[in-house]
């Protein structure tokens, strides 16, 4: 059997899913070869999913995208059989498949490394000495604490409705050299410099219940849920009544974190800026 280049994203559901056009876009700006489909994926179970990676592996994939609700179980079966990315393995989540052969699967998780391209990069906003509030600490938290911990911000509240999960995800990062906490609820007496909503409170256009008593005034504020219709979250219109230094929606770290699953790929760094561009002003419009 030999391998093509054939890529794909899974999950379920999947006919939202925008990353066929951005790997289209990366491979033409590039040069590369492919076909990259959306697959909708259903399965009851890991052991179900993990006999249809083997399928897909055997079909002749060269690499998949994971996305919802598999990342977890992408990750377990890789741990468990494979080899995982120091990024996948600090973020517990697989968002990225490279099938190297039958028996060598690398499993890598590039949410956090788009989330600091776009900020960094695109947006030019700092992260090095901020004080960082992340709202949330489901697997989208999980998945870029790291790599914003790796920048050095002074300190991290990591603020989620169910404190148990906060304080379990920050407990691991005791040793980062800043200051990391859980909470429940924001710190209303800190000026936040840099505040990242990482919960899906605005896909149900609602603010999060934790940010009672938070001010934006002079802070970046960045929505990683973006919306197709072009218009802005509930979180970014309250960020900009309520003084925000800038605002963003999460479509830059969308095309940015397929950037970095790209370059794992083909070994090929892709401009994201057209691309954002294109999805803005082409696809959503
Ligand atoms: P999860 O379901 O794993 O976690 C959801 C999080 O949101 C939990 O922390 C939950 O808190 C919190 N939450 C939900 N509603 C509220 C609310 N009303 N008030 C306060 N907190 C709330 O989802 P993910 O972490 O995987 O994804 C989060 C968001 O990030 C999604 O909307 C997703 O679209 C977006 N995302 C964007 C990406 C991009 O490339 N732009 C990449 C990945 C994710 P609790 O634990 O207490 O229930």
């Amino acid at each position: 059997m030999s391998l093509k280049l054939e890529y794909a994203v899974i999950g379920d559901p999947i006919h939202q899913s925008v990353s066929p056009y951005i790997h289209q876009q990366f491979a033409e700006q590039t040069g590369v070869c492919l076909s990259y489909l959306a697959l909708r994926v259903v399965c009851k179970n890991k052991e179900d999913f993990k006999t249809r990676l083997e399928q897909l592996f055997l079909e002749g994939y060269s690499g998949l995208n994971v996305t919802l609700p598999y990342k977890i179980w992408a990750f377990e079966i890789v741990r468990e059989q494979h080899g995982l990315s120091e990024r996948a393995r600090q973020a517990g989540a697989v968002n990225t498949l490279s099938f190297i052969s039958a028996e060598k699967w690398l499993g890598d998780n590039t949410d956090g490394a788009g989330l600091v391209h776009h900020i960094k990069a695109y947006l030019q906003w700092p992260i090095k000495e901020t004080n960082l509030l992340l709202l949330g600490a489901g697997g989208a938290a999980r998945g870029v604490l790291p790599s914003l911990l790796a920048e050095c911000p002074r300190s991290v509240d990591v603020v989620n409705r169910d404190v148990v999960k906060a304080q379990m995800l920050t407990e691991h990062f005791t040793q980062s050299g800043c200051v990391v906490r859980g909470l429940s609820q924001v710190d209303t007496k800190k000026q936040y410099d840099l505040i990242i909503n990482a919960t899906s409170a605005s896909l149900e256009q609602k603010l999060p219940v934790t940010i009672e008593g938070l001010s934006a005034v002079d802070a970046y504020c960045y929505d990683m849920v973006y919306s197709k219709q072009g218009d802005s979250t509930v979180f970014l219109n309250w960020a900009t009544q309520n003084g925000a230094k800038a605002v963003s929606d999460g479509l830059g770290m969308l095309v940015a974190q397929a950037a970095e699953a790209f370059y794992q790929w083909h070994h090929k760094m892709p401009d994201i800026s057209q691309v954002l561009q294109n999805l803005k002003h082409r696809v959503f419009s």
